[in-house]
């Protein structure tokens, strides 16, 4: 059969090309390093890890990515057989050495006999003749691309400046101190009038906090992230700059709200939480975009009253960053609609990391590979990590109070986008706080694996390329 052409050979474009081929199906890989670079890889090896060596925690039974991990394992992925046989010790984290890792990556894509390796752009929309396409291009896509993708989603649907505020575990609030409230109790569509979580501050509190968001520790930007503030996106850190007066008159004003655990005092200022999934339980700190450093993110952050113990799904953050508005754009096995010849994988398509990028590459060879078999690709189950990321990628995609769709942000696999689950009751104990997370991140992980199982014994697309 004529081949599935691969354009990208970073985490997802390798594992993409290597799930293709070992369904017996040609494969050409297009990458354009070491021919052309881009502003963070250094060589010309697939898979290179641009920043740091981790691919965070190895533990399935209680961290999401550590679930990610075991499932592309069991479903054959190449990133990970690299990066556990070049593995060095980092505690319970997955640390490789990268250069070990990306060598092993390159010779076994280059010596499989189905993979056809072309270095060289592809500055354009694909050939015409090239139809199945997999766009596995990173958030580093080359400008012609970025360009020719762009005329085909929309100026506003590829997102090139990444501005992201932290997101909350909704479990972890303290709403003995917070409270639901929409400002002037507002109800737009799907509204109810209390979609937001809202947190008080009083003068005191509201200075403290300003004095810190200034004296903290901010990440330098480097030279080929340079690129201006959007306007609807400065850093928190950047309008507390510009007046202590500011945040109170922005994103942390205090109109149209009423603390109900203290109606008659009136708050100096708010902080606002707006749900970040449908099922609940995660929260995006509204206007908090910060270039902050982590640790300082989360010692800065505690100081908002109702957020003490929050625990972060994910850190606010700010880069360059091609990305598109998937939700919209992407049908449930990542092809564009406007054109279905293409599909996308890898942090391009909204996910955000080495394992997530390459797990959506290892989806869209499968899909791509079942699809040119005759089969009809099948999304894994929403209740394993890659369904849940895919979720996050495809679907889940919110209204809130006539603001139209919410932004679609990038973010890590976490087990706030899974489906809920009760954790199986231990006789005469009732399981609280954090013993009780635990207890649900083992059992939606061993929901996960079971219903991992039965996907993979219901691939047919290798078997039928046989
Ligand atoms: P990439 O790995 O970037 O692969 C894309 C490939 O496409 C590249 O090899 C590129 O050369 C090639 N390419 C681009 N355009 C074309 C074209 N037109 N024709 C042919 N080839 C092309 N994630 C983490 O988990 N940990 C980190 O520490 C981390 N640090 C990051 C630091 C930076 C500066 C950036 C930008 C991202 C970082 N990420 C990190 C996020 C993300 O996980 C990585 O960017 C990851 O490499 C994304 O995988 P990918 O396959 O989507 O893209």
């Amino acid at each position: 059969s004529s081949p599935i052409h691969v354009v990208g050979g970073g985490l997802a474009g390798s594992e993409a090309a290597w799930q293709i081929a070992g369904r017996g199906i040609p494969v050409v890989l297009h990458e354009m390093r070491p021919v052309r670079g881009t502003d963070a890889h250094k060589g010309g090896d697939f898979a290179e890890l641009v920043c740091s060596n981790s691919f965070r925690s190895d533990d399935a039974e209680n961290n999401a990515v550590g679930l990610l991990h075991e499932e592309m394992r069991r479903a054959g992925s190449l990133i990970m057989a690299s990066a556990d046989r070049h593995q060095v010790p980092a505690g319970g984290a997955l640390a490789v050495d990268r250069d070990g890792f990306a060598a092993a990556v390159t010779a076994a894509l280059e010596s499989h006999p189905l993979i056809t390796i072309d270095r060289g752009e592809v500055a354009g929309l694909p050939p015409e003749d090239w139809d199945s396409v997999i766009l596995a291009t990173g958030p580093l896509t080359s400008p012609a691309l970025a360009e020719a993708i762009r005329g085909l989603t929309g100026r506003d649907s590829l997102a090139f400046f990444d501005a992201i505020a932290p997101i909350v575990h909704f479990e972890t609030i303290d709403m003995g101190k917070a409270w639901f409230q929409s400002r002037y109790d507002k109800t737009g569509p799907g509204g109810t009038g209390a979609d937001y979580v809202n947190c008080p501050m009083n003068r005191e509190q509201y200075e403290a906090f300003v004095d810190a968001l200034l004296a903290g520790d901010k990440t330098e930007f480097k030279a080929f992230e340079g690129t201006p503030y959007f306007d609807g996106c400065l850093p928190i850190e950047v309008m507390a700059e510009r007046g202590r007066e500011t945040l109170r008159h922005g994103p942390m004003k205090p109109v149209g709200l009423t603390n109900p655990h203290d109606p008659t005092v009136k708050s100096h200022a708010i902080v606002q939480l707006r749900q970040d999934n449908a099922l609940g339980t995660l929260y995006n700190m509204v206007g908090f975009q910060t270039k902050l450093k982590y640790a300082e993110q989360v010692r800065v952050f505690r100081m908002i009253p109702g957020l003490e113990k929050a625990e972060f799904a994910r850190l606010g953050g700010l880069h360059r960053n091609t990305y598109l508005d998937s939700p919209r754009l992407l049908d449930p096995t990542l092809r564009l609609k406007a054109m279905p010849r293409l599909r996308f994988a890898g942090q391009v398509t909204g996910c955000e990391g080495y394992v997530e990028s390459a797990a959506v590459g290892l989806l869209a060879g499968r899909f791509a590979a079942a699809e040119r078999t005759g089969a009809t690709p099948v999304p894994p189950p929403p209740t394993t990590a890659f369904g849940a990321l895919l979720g996050h990628i495809t679907g889940g995609h919110l209204s809130v109070e006539g603001e139209g769709p919410r932004s679609f942000q990038p973010m890590n696999v976490n087990f706030g986008l899974f489906p809920d689950i009760e954790p199986p009751k231990e006789p005469g104990r009732k399981l609280k706080g954090p013993e009780r997370g635990a207890a649900k991140r083992r059992a939606m992980s061993a929901r996960a694996l079971a219903d991992l199982a039965v996907w993979l014994a219901g691939d047919t697309s290798a078997a039928a390329a046989e």
